[in-house]
Formats: C-alpha cells, structure tokens, sequence
C-alpha cells in the first residue's frame, strides 16, 4: 500500500509554499525546518486557503527563526490577528526564543524534544520530525483519521477512540521516505477521500479501501455527538476621539490572552451587563446590530455601544483607526468595530 500512495503522491501531491516535492528534493533543494514549523502550527484548526497569506506575511518579515525570536510580541500577535486560537502566537513566539536561546537557532530533529517545545503537540512534532529530518513517525490528523477509518471501516467512535485510529495507521506508516508518505496521506484524506463525496475511483488505495466495497464510505469516521454550543452574552464598549478608538490589552491567561480589545463585561450565560465596565462614564449609544461569534467551546453574542469623548482612565491605547489592522485585534473584536462604525 506504502509504494501505491507515494507513487500516487509523486504524480498528484500538492504543491504548497513550504514544501519541497519529490522532484525539488532530487534536485537538491532541502526543507526549511523553520518554513515547516510555522505551517504546521498555523494550519491547526485553520484551512490552508486560510493559513497560507498568513505563512507568507511571517516568513517575508521574520525570514528565520532567529528574526522570529528577536520581534516584539505585540507585532506577532497583530500579525497573527484573524487566525484564530491565538494562545499558538503566543507560543510561536516562546517557542522561536527556545530555538534561538537553547538550540543555536536550529530545530530539534527528534519527534520526542520537539514534543517538548511549547505549542507543539503529537500531530505537529510527528510531522516536523518526518518531513524535516526523515523521522519514521506516525502523523494521525482529522485527514488521516478520516481515510484509516474507511480502509479499516472502525466503528470505534472518534473522539474518544482516537488512539485506535493512531495504531491502526502506525501498522501503514513505512520508514522509507516517512516524510513524503505523511504528507501523502494528508493529501489524500484533504483532496481525495474528503468527508462527503470521496473521489474512490481516483483513489491509490480503492483495492485495500473495506468501506468502498459496499459503498459505506461516507458513513465513517464513526463520531459521537457533539453537544449543543452553550450561548454567553456580553457587551463591549467602543470610544472614539477623532480618528482613534480606545483598546485594552486583554490578560494573558484566557480567551484570546494577550490580545487587543474594547472595554466590555464579562461573559456570561446570564443576559446581565454591567455599564460599570464602560471606559468612560458617557452616554452610550446601543448599535442596532449585535456580533455573533463562534469559538470552540461556545458561541457568543455581543451588544456594541457607542460613545465618542475622553477615557476616564489611562488603563489602555488610543489606536489609530487608519492603521487598525497594526493593533492585534481578533476577528470577535473587528466585527464590533464594523458594527459601531455603520
Ligand atoms: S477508496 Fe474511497 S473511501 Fe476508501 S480510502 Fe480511497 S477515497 Fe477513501
């Protein structure tokens, strides 16, 4: 099966900016671990139509893991600002420091130091130590586990069972070229054997495939039910002065931890606001729109209130509304700052 997927990967694997195809690797050119280290940590939880403009932003302004490590925190995160799940910015940048600070700028080769690295989990550091340093290991993503699940028709519910999906793959995964195999699989599972309508016939492994010979495909992988998302409710307050808005930086523990914001209260899944939490004692226009938001763990609705004047402390920023998209403001904030502004 090993030699059907890479010989299906050499004609039919994707080209990707950090990647160095079979043919490139022939004719010398070499993998970037830093270039690898920074898509894989991006494409967590995000597309890679998504990631891609955001990789190449990074590696124009921090060519090496070195200029990464030496850059201000804050210039990360507002670079970082759309992404997502931005406690992974803040560990990009403890985790260029270590790179920089312990190893002389250069990656671990092994899968079991990268694991120590912050930010870097199971998937990631399989996939480093394989594509970078040609590491046997066993890359397992939703892609992959998606694809084990139909050769092998597991009913084994994932979450839960994800370990079994791990040992099934790690029976396939082979030790020569485990680089180019890993990412054949990902390939395969994103482009080939995708959720809904998988292109079986076009498939290296139609013949080895247990779901595709009574057409149950789709079936699997086996999932248990997620649970309804919990609403919470909130209100944030945007104060103008000319052409500036006034944010707070948000602590670093919790949800969006070291980012920009507005003022606002706490969210709960009680319908309460607090004006207490308002800037400036003003009067405060409510916006006849609210911002809905969805994170991971629960889906938000925000009230936007509107008030123009002085903050009546200095526990902030006035950013420069020509310039906003400097300041490390996530997508949930952006969506009220659209709103105030209509
Ligand atoms: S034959 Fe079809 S279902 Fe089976 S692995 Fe290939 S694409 Fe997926």
């Amino acid at each position: 099966m090993q030699i059907e997927l890479l010989a299906w990967y050499d004609h039919y694997g994707r080209s990707l900016p950090w990647r160095i195809r079979p043919e490139d690797k022939l004719a010398g050119k070499k993998v970037d671990p830093y270039a690898v280290w920074l898509s894989e940590i991006m494409l967590q939880q995000t597309t890679i139509a998504h990631a891609t403009p955001y990789w190449e932003k990074f590696i124009f302004e921090f060519p090496t893991v070195i200029d990464l490590a030496d850059s201000n925190r804050d210039k990360i995160m507002a670079m970082w600002s759309g992404l997502g799940y931005y406690a992974r910015a803040r560990n990009l940048h403890k985790c260029a420091q270590l790179i920089r600070d312990q190893y002389g700028g250069f990656f671990p080769k092994h899968e079991f130091e990268l694991l120590k690295l912050p930010g870097i989990g199971p998937y990631a550091a399989a996939a480093i130590a394989a594509i970078c340093f040609d590491e046997p290991t066993n890359i397992v993503d939703s892609n992959v586990e998606r694809v084990i699940s139909r050769i092998f028709k597991i009913e084994d519910p994932l979450p839960k069972y994800r370990n079994i999906y791990r040992i099934k793959a790690g029976v396939l995964a082979p030790t020569d070229r485990p680089g180019d195999y890993g990412q054949a699989l990902m390939d395969l599972g994103s482009t080939i054997c995708t959720p809904k309508a998988p292109k079986c016939s076009d498939c290296p492994w139609l013949d080895e495939c247990a779901a595709q010979t009574d057409g149950s495909q789709i079936q699997y992988p086996k999932k248990i039910k997620k649970k309804k998302l919990p609403i919470r409710y909130g209100a944030v307050f945007i104060l103008s002065n000319n052409d500036s808005v006034f944010l707070r930086q948000r602590p670093d523990s919790g949800l969006l931890g070291g980012m920009m914001g507005f003022p606002g209260t706490t969210w709960s899944e009680n319908k309460s606001l607090s004006i207490q939490s308002a800037p400036a004692a003003k009067n405060w226009e409510k916006c006849p729109e609210l911002v809905f938001h969805t994170f991971s763990h629960f889906k938000l609705e925000l009230e936007v209130y509107r008030a123009y004047g002085k903050a009546d402390d200095n526990q902030g920023i006035w950013a420069d509304l020509n310039t906003i998209e400097t300041y490390a403001l996530p997508t949930v904030m952006l969506k009220a700052l659209k709103i105030s502004m209509k």
